[in-house]
């Protein structure tokens, strides 16, 4: 190889395999294996220690997965990364080396159904209690922050209605309040929007959507940028008092620019437990090797069916923020100028009615809670994800009586298109 640093879509393809040193592999193997031989008794000890690097137990890591974790991190731009069982866990692990009982957090309110729950929910159970920032007006963030919070947690692409994120401008909030900015990249994936590139210092991601992309995997991966000083008035205890489990080590100290990616696996995955099954993580490495190709398609489509809805007569609104005159279509051009996405929502005259109808006639899309699939998905939010929320706050979410969510696969968008036609039609 020449020293050309290589592109990303080389990158999706090759960065951390080779072929198995075994066989001659060359796709990389499924390591299904719960646990490895040891040199010897020294080797045992200094891998329990820390001191050498090395596989123990595919509950800590596992061969398979660590080539996704640096493929994925060599895609965001990372130190290290974490693979995890699914996106929920990976964002349970990343508060668990921030947050201790008391402790806040500051999120965006424009998030994920799910995240929604978990962060009101199962984290208050543990203590750990979310401060919801809108961002369409960045000065929530700042007036969110206290002497407890520990980091900002936001969406770069946000479920349902698919907005950008001002990621720069909420990172120079985090940075001033001396907290890590994690962001959540599942919708836009590293192909469209690099969060770590304007200013994120963890990077989490659903592999279970556009990364692995074919639904047919759970997964989760959580990103180290390297950037952050975790010793700073101690604020971070994890990260930087000594680790009883450990001999004593400090975390930061000794492992540097990685420490968190480290943090999370041998203080998170390894107590927590959720590891991702070796052959989820071939699953979805396979379908990174095409995430660029993809990625763009879905994108295309995703524009092309946002224009034919917005022309519709039964459809009141689109919010795409690859449509001239969107609200996000500025952030869109500077945070994600080959694409925005193909996850976006529309609102339909007929309301929570309609919506429903809808669902029902559509026949090339699914009906089904899950996005970034190769197939174009649909739901109504209001009925399904966001049930759960009162009205006003399906509002705030984006998650109105009228809105549907779609997700654009890669199918010929003229079929698409035809079948939302007939559909609106019926
Ligand atoms: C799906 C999703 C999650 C949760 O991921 P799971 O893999 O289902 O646990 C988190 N964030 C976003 C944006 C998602 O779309």
């Amino acid at each position: 190889m020449t020293d050309r640093i290589p592109g990303f879509s080389t990158l999706a393809v090759h960065a951390g395999a080779q072929p198995d040193p075994t066989t001659g592999a060359r796709a990389t193997p499924i390591y299904q294996t719960t646990s490895f031989v040891f040199n010897d008794a020294d080797h045992a000890a200094s891998l329990f220690g820390l001191q050498a690097f090395g596989n123990i137990y595919t509950r800590i890591g596992n061969p398979t997965n660590a080539v996704l974790e640096e493929r994925v991190a060599a895609l965001e731009g990372g130190t290290a990364a974490l693979a995890v069982a699914s996106g929920h866990a990976a964002q349970v692990i990343v508060l668990q080396q921030l947050l201790t009982p008391g402790d806040e957090f500051i999120a965006a309110r424009k998030l994920y159904g799910g995240s929604i729950n978990q962060f009101t929910h199962a984290f208050k159970s543990f203590g750990w209690n979310v401060v919801w920032a809108d961002p369409d007006d960045i000065t929530t963030f700042e007036r969110a922050v206290s002497p407890r919070t520990k980091a900002i947690f936001i969406e770069s692409i946000a479920n349902p209605g698919g907005s950008i994120t001002d990621i720069e401008a909420i990172a120079a909030i985090a940075r001033s309040a001396g907290v890590p900015l994690i962001v959540d990249n599942t919708l836009a994936s590293p192909y469209l929007i690099r969060p770590i590139d304007h200013g994120a210092d963890i990077v989490v991601h659903s592999l279970t959507k556009f990364l692995g992309g074919h639904g047919n995997s759970l997964g989760g991966i959580i990103v180290d940028a390297g950037t952050f000083d975790w010793s700073k008035d101690n604020k971070y205890p994890m990260l930087n008092e000594p680790r009883p489990e450990y001999h004593g080590i400090r975390i930061q100290e000794t492992f540097g620019n990685f420490a968190f990616a480290i943090a999370c696996r041998v203080l998170g995955l390894r107590d927590l437990g959720p590891a991702l099954s070796p052959f989820n993580a071939f699953l979805i490495l396979t379908g990174i090797e095409t995430l660029p190709l993809r990625m763009q398609k879905h994108c295309d489509n995703a524009k092309a069916v946002a224009e034919f809805l917005a022309g519709h007569p039964a459809v009141a609104s689109v919010s795409y923020a690859g449509l001239p005159g969107d609200k996000y279509n500025n952030l869109a051009r500077k945070y994600a100028p080959k694409g925005a996405g193909a996850v976006f929502t529309f609102n339909l005259k007929g309301g929570y009615e309609a919506g429903v109808n809808l669902v029902s006639n559509l026949q090339l899309f699914s009906h089904l809670a899950n996005v970034g699939d190769t197939r174009s998905l649909v739901i109504h939010p209001a009925s399904t994800t966001h049930s759960q929320l009162d009205d006003a706050a399906k509002i705030k979410a984006g998650a109105g009586p009228d809105v549907v969510r779609l997700s654009i696969g890669i199918e010929d968008k003229e079929d698409l298109i035809a079948d939302l036609d007939q559909a609106l039609k019926a």
